[in-house]
């Protein structure tokens, strides 16, 4: 009897151990080792990077991912969601393209207008959707810019049904790929990814740490430098860095050698002129982080700072003006670093 207790107590006591270092996290031998795929989507170019051994199957999973998410909001593809809302005025929405607009119709009230999903008409018009670029007449101009204003958009949660007002359609190019990158991250952290980073065509955002426990070091891009050239650099972890720039969709009007950007101000129906050449936001929401790069950049250096002062617990930024000075907000403080040296502001 005490030999078979004793027997008992060694067996439980293996099962323990045994139960012990199953709960505890193996260390992944592959934890160093990284997969990297390129993919054109959304209009732009993705780089995604995982780490670890599930990479190539979570890597497969975001490309799927990605191309449906791509599917639902193409405005140059008729079948999509939002082309299907655009033509028909109204839509019962699935579970992505709900939320997408519910956070947009949400991020246009509290930046009081600056980031609207209806500024479609002048994208249209200005020729950013056909890459057929004009400027437009006044007339024109007038026209579009009455059908403007996401406070004419009616968003029922409880049936998942949107409503335009008369004549509007919308574009989500301003807040789709935050909102994809984020999806990505659940993604991977779903498939047992701890370390990744992707580039939805410069929209970034990194999950934990490198491998090694070191910081993602992500460049911002010198707005009026050579291609690749970078004006300062930010170390993150979990995070989004989402930049929007001036230089990134343009074209010149041969007549004047003016040029014109994909930036709509929705009040003026033209590109934003604000005094900034490029916004980055820092954040873990990448959806907030994109639409927030669009709408302060309309906004300009002194509004897009009482923004800031206002949400500090929701997202940092750097703002470049157009005369190369870069302002960086105190949370950033540790984390970016600049050769031509920045004012932090508080
Ligand atoms: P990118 O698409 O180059 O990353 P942004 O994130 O700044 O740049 O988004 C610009 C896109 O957002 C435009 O191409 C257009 O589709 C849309 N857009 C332009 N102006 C606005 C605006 N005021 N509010 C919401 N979306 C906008
Ligand atoms: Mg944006």
């Amino acid at each position: 009897m005490k030999k078979c207790k004793q027997l008992l107590c060694c067996l439980l006591s293996m099962l323990l151990l045994a139960g012990c270092s199953a709960g505890a996290a193996e260390p992944d031998p592959e934890a160093a080792e990284s997969s990297t795929q390129y993919m054109d989507a959304m209009d732009t170019f993705m780089t995604l990077t995982a780490y670890g051994s599930n990479r190539d199957d979570a890597l497969n999973a975001a490309v799927e991912e990605i191309q449906r998410l791509e599917a639902l909001w193409s405005v140059g593809s008729e079948d999509s969601e939002v082309s299907q809302l655009n033509r028909e005025g109204t839509a019962v929405l699935s579970e992505d393209t709900a939320a997408l607009v519910e956070r947009a119709l949400e991020i246009y009230d509290s930046t009081g207008g600056a980031f609207d999903i209806t500024v479609y008409p002048l994208m249209e018009l200005w020729g950013f959707t056909t890459q057929d670029y004009q400027v437009p007449e006044a007339s024109d101009l007038q026209a579009a810019l009455a059908l403007v204003g996401a406070d004419r958009v009616t968003y029922d949660s409880s049936t998942s049904t949107v409503t335009l007002g008369e004549g509007q359609s919308i574009d989500l190019g301003g807040i789709a790929k935050g909102y994809t990158s984020q999806r990505i991250m659940e993604l991977f952290e779903e498939m047992g990814v701890t370390s990744a980073m992707v580039s939805l065509g410069g929209n970034i955002q990194c999950l934990g740490t490198k491998p090694d426990g070191s910081l993602w070091r992500v460049g911002i891009q010198d707005p009026v430098g050579s291609e690749g050239a970078i004006v300062a650099v930010i170390e993150v972890e979990d995070q989004a860095v989402i930049t929007s720039g001036s230089y990134e969709r343009y074209f010149t009007d041969e007549a004047t050698g003016e040029t014109y950007h994909h930036i709509i101000d929705p009040a003026t129906g033209y590109p934003a002129d604000s005094g900034l050449i490029s916004v980055t936001i820092v954040t873990d929401d990448g959806a907030l982080g994109d639409a927030l790069s669009t709408a302060l950049f309309i906004m300009g250096l002194e509004e897009g700072t009482a923004y800031w002062q206002a949400h500090s617990d929701e997202f940092q930024a750097v703002f470049i003006t157009t005369d190369s000075e870069i302002y960086v907000t105190a949370g950033l403080e540790d984390s970016v670093t600049a050769d031509a040296g920045y004012t932090l502001l508080t």
